[in-house]
């Protein structure tokens, strides 16, 4: 479904960065890959060019057999938030909208009503095992729920591929459990999700574990 061909990423401020060298990597629909490795060697940067957040330098990117890389910024963007949703370790929540308006959000340009938004949201706020806390303004909510909301948002326009930054890098290990579990149910009914963490035990959750060093990745 996702497939690098001999990707590069060169940052060049100055003095060229090569954080992606010669990438090749196919994901198929339904993994659960986890991306580890350890700092600055290029793991923000592949889950940034997978979820099309960044372009390659070189090589080809293919989405569903399709060459992402004559896509206008416009177009990038609407495959984007047809296909990704996207969890980050700083969670990214509107203070000052409930956390039921943070998940409506996420659909605001799909192909659903404001009405039945609100129902969507609502549901997907249960399954995250929120639904008491569904009025709530974010800043209320401890990290652990602040991180459910973040991923009932993310998953509730139903997209192909949950991309992960760190996601549980700011949780406590209760937390951090509670929320692994969620994803292994939301991947065990087909999301297909990609996790970068710098930690080995989370990193077992992959079905599928790569490792990037120096910008070129390896399967573990
Ligand atoms: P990781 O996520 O594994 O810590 P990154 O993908 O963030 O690594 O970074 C890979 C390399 O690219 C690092 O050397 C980093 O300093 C560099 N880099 C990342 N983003 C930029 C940028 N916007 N401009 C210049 N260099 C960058």
């Amino acid at each position: 479904m996702l497939e690098l061909v001999e990707v590069g990423r060169t940052y060049d401020d100055g003095h060229p960065v090569h954080a992606l060298r010669h990438v090749s990597l196919r994901l198929e629909p339904g993994e659960y890959v986890t991306i580890t490795g350890p700092s600055g060697a290029g793991k923000s940067t592949l889950l940034n060019v997978l979820g099309l957040l960044d372009v390659p330098s070189s090589g080809s990117y293919l989405i569903n057999g399709m060459e992402t890389g004559r896509l206008s910024e416009g177009m990038r963007g609407a495959v984007r938030g047809q296909l990704f949703g996207f969890v980050f370790q700083a969670f990214h929540l509107l203070a000052g909208r409930t956390a039921v308006e943070n998940v409506e959000i996420g659909m605001l340009y799909g192909p659903h009503g404001r009405r039945r938004r609100r129902e969507l949201a609502l549901a997907m706020i249960e399954q995250v095992g929120l639904g008491h806390r569904a009025h709530a303004d974010p800043r209320t909510l401890s990290g652990g729920e602040k991180q459910r909301v973040a991923i009932a948002r993310a998953v509730a326009p139903r997209p192909q591929v949950l991309f992960c930054d760190e996601p549980t890098g700011n949780l406590d290990n209760e937390n951090s459990a509670a929320l692994l579990a969620l994803l292994r149910e939301l991947n065990g009914s087909g999301l297909t999700i990609v996790m970068v963490t710098h930690d080995p035990h989370v990193a077992q959750e992959g079905g599928r574990r790569l490792c990037v060093s120096d910008g070129t990745v390896s399967e573990q």
